[in-house]
This record gives C-alpha cells, structure tokens and sequence, in this order.
C-alpha cells in the first residue's frame, strides 16, 4: 500500500559544491551541517569522473558502473531523510558524455565535482525513515 507525509518548505539553499569534491559527499555533509533530516535535492554542473549504481532487482544488489571521462550533470534529484537516525541523500543522475550520450543511475559515492550549483529544501513535518523492506530488499520509508 502507498503512503504519503504532509509537510511544508522551511527553508530553500542555493549553493556551490567544492571543485574536485565528492558529489554525494558535499551534498550529505551539507544536510548533516544543518541538521536537515527531510528535504529535496536537484543539481546541475559536471563531472571530472563518475560511480553510479544500478539496482539489480533478480540479485538485490547494487551494481556499480564506473565513468572515467568527463560528464555534464544534466540532472540531479533527490531527498532526505533517515536511515539509521542519519540523514541520508537519496539521489539519482542523469550524465551526458561529449556526444551527448546520456547515462543514468543511483548516486554513489565516486562521483568528482568540476563544477556544481544545486539546490536543498529543508522541509518541516513528520520524519521519514528508512528500513529494510522485505518486497525489494531495498532501504525504503516506514510507514509509522
Ligand atoms: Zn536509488
């Protein structure tokens, strides 16, 4: 069965992820530094070098997929919530190569920021909280 949380927009962060900076990583330790625990996440910019994962549903385990050339973060987004009461960034990216050939997949940390602008909305209502869901095998929301 679906479920959905109501909440409200605390606050909005624009900002610029470090050059040469892990792309999860900034993004993370931006949230934990300001104690967002719910919110969303979108970014632009590029890439020096990519990790992305992908979801194997048979298996249940994260394949990983390794990049070494240079990207455009056509798209970002994602959320926040917790997972082990830590906030985690649930993300995934659309690239695009110098032919603008696209990839896409699960944000994993390997991701090296040449250049990055995004966006964080920090939202107030009730926690959202990640758990081993038994259907997937995947860390999803609680209901409670
Ligand atoms: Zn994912």
């Amino acid at each position: 069965m679906a479920f959905y949380k109501e909440m409200t927009l605390r606050t909005s962060y624009i900002g610029k992820g470090a050059h040469g900076g892990d792309l999860l990583g900034e993004i993370t330790d931006f949230c934990k530094a300001r104690g967002i625990t719910l919110g969303r996440v979108e970014a632009l910019g590029a890439l020096v070098r990519a990790k992305l994962g992908y979801y194997n549903q048979n298996s249940r385990r994260y394949e990983t997929l390794e990049f070494d050339e240079h990207l455009e973060i056509t798209n970002l987004v994602g959320n926040v919530s917790l997972k082990d009461s830590q906030p985690i960034v649930h993300a995934h990216v659309t690239l695009a190569n110098d032919r603008g050939i696209a990839y896409g997949g699960h944000l994993v940390p390997g991701c090296e920021i040449f250049a990055c602008e995004f966006v964080v909305q920090a939202f107030d209502g009730p926690q959202l909280n990640r758990g081993f869901d038994e259907q997937t095998g995947l860390p999803l929301w609680n209901e409670e």
